[in-house]
């Protein structure tokens, strides 16, 4: 096999001979066996891209990073310059990624910080990328201490996470919850939940759907087989509809986060999309290719690194298995991170389906509106956004589809949330538009075979340690988690539980 050096067309790099390579870019990944960083390279292969890398003790390694040539060219052009925090926590000393962080080398700012406030499970998910050892709760100092920190380091910030673990087991849950939300900087609160407390706990529920958070429930297929290969034994899929049943019922806004893994439930990305478009309370679905990393993941099989899904591969099956509602040129990547990190789409809600936002925005005026940050504001630029875009589907009436439809629900969103004769808090405005958007992303979490110092440089999903610094996070999860003294010790005695039983 005969490795071209790099041609200059994007031509040229999509079309290639079987088995021909080309060489696209130099890289910096992890040899996976050591984990040492070693020089890599990108290369071009019968339409994919595969990162080579090269360990002096363990030899050539290679693994696929995209699915799709054209999608990552594309992606490429979607890069923009990020934003500096206020405050960096350390120094440049030994080289990226090992002065996290966030080190004034670091190239973007913190859209999304997660605090893991505990690393007890109720679960034991083959697919589980963390490593829980059942010793650690925050205390309520370091929690304090991590919010104080991202105040000095964000002038806003559109959603702080908490993680875990299982966060729900925190014995503090409650308590943590309204402390976070006494911080006007941060606009949303999230937590990530494997959905068990809330399906068995009505008044825990409620108690949640009071304070306002969103919640993340992990939802990877509707089907209790692919629930079991991915979450461990039980019925998974009566404690997630019963989860489900409980966030709607107490109107908890809520967002779907599904695994997928190759040849386990891929198939079901589909039902994944429709039950979102279905529910009002579900205000996003949020796809993450399975990364085969931590205690669960690195032993997750059968893996071939050669043979994963990846982004472009989740869009094709979306827009194969929803029968064209959804298509792959309704998909951009996220320029707030690293463009091989995120895709997304915004759906307009109208009275009659769900528009993504590609078909009648224009790009330029959809990337400033996504750039540098996670989420959609409804700030003035989105107010400017709004206006812009029903002036030009005035002016352009009859070439796009549906705009009639299109107009109308936009006029109402600009009346609703940007009124003449008064001014709306932001909390009332975010509502407002999240009854009328929802959004799909992809997050592909890197592991220890598609790991690039590239992505990580600009990584904007950052965990907040209680010691001030943010940590890139598949930097922390591939360098750093095994080294928290947080989660190092004895390991505790894990209390889990059979879904169902
Ligand atoms: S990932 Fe960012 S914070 Fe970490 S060492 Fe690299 S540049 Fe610095
Ligand atoms: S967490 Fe990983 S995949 Fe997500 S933005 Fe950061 S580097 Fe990219």
């Amino acid at each position: 096999m005969s490795l071209l050096p790099i041609l200059s067309t994007e031509f040229h790099l999509t079309q290639t001979r079987k088995g021909q390579e080309i060489f696209h870019s130099f890289s910096r990944g992890l040899c996976p066996v050591c984990r040492e960083l070693v020089d890599g390279a990108r290369i071009i292969r019968d339409g994919k891209v595969y990162l080579r890398r090269q360990c002096p003790k363990h030899g050539m390694q290679e693994s696929l990073i995209s699915g799709d040539v054209e999608w990552f060219l594309k992606s490429l052009s979607f890069a923009r310059p990020g934003i500096q925090p206020k405050e960096y926590s350390t120094n440049v000393e030994k080289g990226c990624p090992h002065d996290c962080g966030l080190c004034p080398d670091h190239e973007q700012h913190s859209c999304l910080p997660i605090i893991e406030i505990t690393n007890h499970c109720d679960l034991e998910c083959p697919i589980c990328i963390v490593q829980n050892r059942h010793n650690y709760h925050m205390t309520r100092t370091e929690f304090v201490s991590i919010l104080d920190g991202l105040v000095r380091k964000e002038e806003l910030i559109d959603t702080v996470n908490l993680s875990g673990g299982e966060p729900m087991l925190h014995p503090e849950i409650l308590q943590f919850i309204d402390t976070a939300r006494q911080y006007r900087q941060f606009t949303r609160l999230s937590i990530s939940t494997n959905g068990l407390r809330i399906a068995s706990d009505w008044e825990f529920c409620q108690q949640l759907a009071e304070r306002g958070v969103y919640i993340n429930l992990q939802l990877d297929s509707l089907s209790n087989q692919s629930l079991r290969t991915l979450r461990g034994t039980g019925r998974h899929d009566t404690v997630k509809q019963k989860a489900l049943e409980n966030l709607e019922r107490a109107g908890v806004r809520t967002t779907i986060v599904a695994t997928i893994a190759r040849g386990v439930n891929d198939h079901e990305i589909g039902d994944c999309v429709r039950l979102v478009m279905e529910k009002d309370f579900i205000l996003s679905l949020m796809f993450q290719p399975a990364a085969y990393t931590g205690t669960g993941g690195s032993q997750f099989g059968p893996h071939d690194p050669l043979d994963i899904i990846t982004i472009p591969d989740i869009v094709r099956c979306m827009e194969e298995q929803t029968g064209g509602d959804l298509k792959r040129s309704d998909f951009l990547p996220l320029p707030c991170s690293h463009p091989g990190c995120f895709a997304l789409t915004y759906l307009l809600k109208t009275e009659d389906g769900c528009i993504p936002f590609p078909r009648f925005i224009e790009l330029e005026n959809y990337i400033a509106a996504i750039t540098n940050r996670g989420t959609i504001r409804p700030d003035d630029r989105f107010d400017e956004m709004l206006r812009n875009t029903i002036d030009q589907l005035w002016s352009a009436a009859g070439q796009i589809p549906d705009s009639p439809r299109i107009l109308r629900t936009l006029k109402r969103a600009l009346r609703l949330m940007f009124p003449d004769d008064r001014r709306i808090e932001l909390e009332e405005r975010l509502r407002l538009g999240e009854g009328l958007v929802k959004t799909i992303f992809i997050h592909a979490f890197m592991d220890e075979h598609t790991f690039e110092v590239d992505r990580i440089r600009k990584c904007c999903t950052h965990y907040a340690l209680p010691d001030g610094r943010l940590m890139p996070g598949c930097a922390y999860n591939m360098m750093y988690r095994h080294r928290d003294s947080r989660f190092t010790g004895p390991i505790g005695t894990a209390q889990l539980r059979i879904p169902g039983q």
